[in-house]
């Protein structure tokens, strides 16, 4: 069993979708604040924006439905996940097989000197926050658009995906790629698909069966009917 999860996932939660109704790239644009070049231009800008989604993840919780995928890590020996979400609610929640595909803003990295660590601070004491070794501006460790996925974790989701039986898409719009081509990949490859999502994505044609609503109602209900299935 593998399951990419996107946003939506992590909406209940209280965690803004970049997409749909109450998205934030309604009220902000992504050219300002996700890509390597609006961080070169204005980093505190770019911080201000993490600093504010951190201290709302913060006060987040899981819901039921990051609750359930612990339990299928639990249950199901071959599990694993994929996630384009960044917010660490997924390992929060109890999982510990989790492909990152866009990073943690729960970890930072130095530009100059590619050191990665975690920084959990709320509120960040300075913005931006600076290297304590060499003072350089350090960025959140997330992939911003036009930047490449981190090739292990890349490696890791397509072979996981090839390899599927059962390919769960939970709460994605499927348009952000190269993870939305997973779930392409994983058809090819003979997976039975499952989406989970408020509404139809670019992806919907590709399943076998179709979740409309909340993801904290749907998944369990669909988990408990799998699990008398077996
Ligand atoms: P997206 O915002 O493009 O799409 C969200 C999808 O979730 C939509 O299709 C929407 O219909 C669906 N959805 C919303 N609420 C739902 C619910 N309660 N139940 C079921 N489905 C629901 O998100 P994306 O596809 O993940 O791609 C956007 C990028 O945004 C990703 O790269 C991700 O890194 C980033 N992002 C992450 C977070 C986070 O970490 N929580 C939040 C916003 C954006």
């Amino acid at each position: 069993m593998v399951v990419l999860t996107g946003a939506g996932i992590s909406a209940e939660s209280g965690v803004p979708t970049f997409r749909g109704p109450d998205g934030l790239w309604g009220r902000y644009r992504p050219e300002e604040l996700a890509t390597p070049e609006a961080f070169a231009r204005n980093p505190l800008r770019v911080w201000e924006w993490y600093a504010w989604r951190r201290e709302l993840i913060a006060r987040a919780e899981p819901n039921p439905a990051h609750q359930t995928l612990a339990e299928m890590e639990a249950a199901l020996p071959g599990f694993l996940l994929i996630t384009q979400n960044v917010d660490g609610l997924h390992q929060r929640a109890g999982n510990r097989r989790v492909v990152e595909l866009h990073g943690n803003l729960w970890r930072v990295r130095c530009p100059r000197e590619r050191q990665v660590w975690e920084d959990h601070r709320v509120p960040l004491p300075e913005l931006p926050p600076r290297c304590p070794t060499c003072g350089a501006f350090l960025r959140p460790d997330v992939v911003w658009f036009g930047e490449p996925l981190p090739p292990e974790e890349w490696q890791h989701a397509m072979e996981a995906a090839r390899e599927a039986e059962i390919f769960l898409v939970i709460g994605t719009s499927g348009i952000v790629e190269p993870a939305a081509s997973l779930p392409r990949l994983a058809r090819v490859h003979g997976a039975y698909l499952v989406e989970f999502n408020l509404e139809d994505t670019p992806l919907t044609p590709l399943m076998d069966e179709i979740w409309r609503g909340p993801v904290s109602e749907t998944l369990p209900r669909w988990w408990a009917r799998f699990q008398r299935g077996k």
